[in-house]
């Protein structure tokens, strides 16, 4: 008899936190509300394959290593040939080809430490100036989704702002297919190992433990009847556009006035979008009480610079809103390690981007299942290294 694991989840928190568990030698049941797995990692049917959010890997960190030693991360796109050229960022309502010097000078310090107990704007802000603050506060939206980045804790800021703008190589992968192929992928290795997954199955209580939570932070909340369990997070809209190809359209767009972003999504992965159409995620963060009419219209305006005449070439297109569900931001005295903890007690874990693991965004979901995983692990008298 294999002890048993529950895991309540089946986002990529909670595929990875089951085939974990049963790697070790746990009997897995993973129950997931939806009727397909893959949470926010979901994506549109074809012929337009769309996620909620750009979705892109950085291929280095814990989280990577432990994708690609199992073979569920690829097959992996590149950036495509000349990408470079068509790179850009908007600067005072201007589009550029080259970044300004303040960003540079920003990327070149990255060995200077930035504290965490005050917020970005008031650091950066002394030592680069306002503008290259706000700018750079701005630019790094494309990772934090807030309207607001300036008021995040200077450290968290500043790593992301290196992660993303100088990123050690091979840097940004796209999956082949989109990120629902990586879905089906720890799909089948769960399955594999033995894990029951119970599609359609909402779990309304606490069943027994161990067991691995594996929910948005709300959802942990109601279950473990918790109300302390909370976090900051980031608040977008977003614009998924097919139009007819032109080649001007840009690759990617950065955006040092507003927050928002552009990104090709065919040019990388021509399975995306249909033959002759050019498939783009745009966004753009939400300002605290902005109408939605008002975001959608400076969304807009930021999509005539990447796309130029974008509405008259338009084939497929839809809005989206995003809140509280972009990944964990820290706010001012908070690093990662003061989010909610892995370990609740009495054989409880909780896995998900908003729990107290390191990496950005969907690496939270995956280290912290990890951590989940190998807590349940002990918990129900197996040792995490045992296959
Ligand atoms: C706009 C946007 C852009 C993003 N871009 C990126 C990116 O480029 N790179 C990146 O790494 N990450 C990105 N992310 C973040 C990434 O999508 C998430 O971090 C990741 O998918 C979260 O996975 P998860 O398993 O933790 O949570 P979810 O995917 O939310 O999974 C939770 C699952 O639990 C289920 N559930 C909830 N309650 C219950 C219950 N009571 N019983 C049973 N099941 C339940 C839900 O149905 C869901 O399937 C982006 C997110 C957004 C919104």
């Amino acid at each position: 008899m294999k002890p048993r694991i529950t895991v309540i989840g089946g986002g990529h928190a909670g595929l990875v936190a089951a085939i974990a568990s049963a790697e070790a030698g746990a009997d897995v049941t993973l129950h997931e509300a939806h009727t397909t797995l893959g949470g926010r990692a979901r994506a549109t049917d074809g012929p337009h394959v769309a996620h909620e959010g750009p979705h892109v890997f950085y291929a280095d960190g814990p989280h990577w290593t432990w994708l690609t030693e199992r073979n569920l991360a690829g097959p992996l796109c590149l950036p495509p040939a000349r990408a470079a050229l068509r790179a850009g960022f908007r600067v005072d309502g201007r589009l550029r080809r080259v970044p300004p010097a303040w960003l540079v000078r920003m990327v070149r310090d990255r060995k200077r430490p930035a504290p965490v107990d005050r917020s970005f704007a008031e650091w950066a802000g002394e030592r680069y100036g306002e503008r290259a603050a706000a700018g750079a506060a701005a630019a790094i939206a494309v990772a934090t989704y807030d309207a607001d980045t300036g008021r995040l804790s200077a450290a968290f800021v500043w790593d992301l702002l290196h992660r993303v703008f100088a990123p050690r190589v091979p840097a940004v992968r796209w999956v082949r297919g989109g990120w629902a192929a990586v879905t089906d992928r720890l799909a089948e290795r769960a399955r594999d190992l033995g894990v029951r997954v119970e599609l359609g199955s909402r779990v309304t209580a606490l069943p027994d433990t161990p067991v691995i939570v594996a929910t948005e932070l709300a959802s942990a909340r109601a279950l473990l009847g918790d109300p302390s369990l909370e976090w900051e997070s980031g608040h977008c809209l977003m614009l998924d556009v097919a139009v007819r190809r032109h080649p001007r359209d840009m690759f990617v767009l950065f955006d040092m006035d507003e927050g928002a972003f552009h990104e090709s999504y065919s040019m990388q992965d021509p399975s995306t979008a249909p033959p002759g159409e050019s498939l783009f995620q745009l966004d753009v963060p939400v300002r605290a009480g902005e109408p939605r009419a008002e975001a959608e219209a400076r969304l807009e305006r930021f999509t005539d610079l990447a796309l130029p005449g974008w509405r008259d070439r338009t084939t497929w297109r839809r809005t989206a809103v995003a809140r509280g569900r972009t990944g964990a931001l820290d706010l001012p005295g908070t690093t990662w390690r003061d989010r909610p903890a892995i370990e609740r007690g009495g054989g409880v874990f909780l896995a998900g981007d908003m729990v107290a693991a390191p990496g950005m965004r969907g690496e939270i979901s995956v280290n912290s299942a990890l951590r989940a995983a190998r807590g349940a692990v002990t918990a129900a008298g197996l040792h995490p290294a045992d296959r």
